[in-house]
């Protein structure tokens, strides 16, 4: 299923090391992943350490639950008795455990993908999954995976291409993206922010895709804790946009109910 970053020939893998006919050759991590990404720049790629583990400890205190759930039920749906899942910017590794554990409740088999640029976060997922997938470091914009090779591929608060989904998955197969919707943590933002911005819903996907549905989540969280309260705030994308003043008044914070709001989206591809 995985191809060379290098040169797109397939890659057979071994117990330490992956290789393809023309001798590119990589290395399997200690923590049991492939890091198949071209751009080794020293500075880091994705979410940094901390963000993903203020997003495993909030992940894990089950308060997007219900968004796990309703992904878990929409996925095993779809899902043909056996295949290809494809997570594709999985982060800390939260939905692909759920996912692959509901798949396989409903006497799925699903030979299971998942990969992230970020390298901590892959470490995560692997650790966190064990053996129970192939696990890779890489771009959602160059994914190292042959040409329709997914039956069902998961964009999760991610960012893609359309143009590289649409080459992966099978003719007829699926995208499932998840977005913050116009009104998620908007009473968090607003204790922080002067100017708070809603989410703007993110614009559909192109011709490549018809999209099959559209579901709205609604909820509310209660933080009861400061700290719980600044575990939620790192691991949103507005960590590291906020100032001295914003950052007194988050501290200042002791409990706050909050509002979630997701979408979720269904694509089939055209083929
Ligand atoms: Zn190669």
């Amino acid at each position: 299923m995985l191809i060379c970053p290098k040169c797109g020939l397939p890659l057979s893998l071994k117990e330490k090391s992956a290789c393809c006919e023309n001798g590119h050759s990589f290395d399997r991590a200690r923590q049991g992943y492939w890091n198949l990404l071209m751009d080794n720049s020293s500075h880091g790629h994705g979410d940094d350490k901390k963000m993903l583990q203020s997003r495993r400890s909030f992940l894990e205190g089950g308060y997007y639950e219900p968004l796990a759930d309703q992904l878990s039920e929409t996925v095993a749906e779809l899902f043909p008795r056996r295949g290809v899942l494809l997570d594709a910017g999985c982060g800390e590794g939260y939905y692909t455990q759920k996912l692959d554990a509901a798949l396989k409740k409903a006497g799925k088999e699903p030979s299971l993908y998942a990969f992230d640029i970020a390298k901590e976060a892959v470490r995560m997922t692997a650790g966190k999954l064990e053996k129970k997938g192939t696990f890779f470091v890489a771009s959602t914009f160059h994914i190292p995976m042959k040409t329709a090779s997914a039956d069902v591929a998961l964009s999760l608060f991610a960012p893609y291409s359309e143009e590289e989904f649409l080459r992966v998955l099978r003719p007829q197969g699926y995208l499932v993206r998840a977005v913050p919707l116009e009104d998620h943590l908007y009473r968090l933002k607003k204790a922080v922010y002067d100017h708070p911005v809603k989410n703007e819903k993110k614009a559909v996907i192109g011709e490549g895709f018809v999209l099959l549905s559209e579901t709205e989540l609604r909820g509310e969280i209660r933080l009861d804790s400061p700290e719980k309260i600044r575990t939620l705030f790192g691991m949103t994308p507005y960590e590291k946009k906020t100032g001295l003043r914003e950052r007194a008044r988050l501290e200042s914070l002791s409990e706050l109910s909050v509002e979630t709001h997701f979408g979720i989206f269904v694509y089939r591809r055209r083929g």
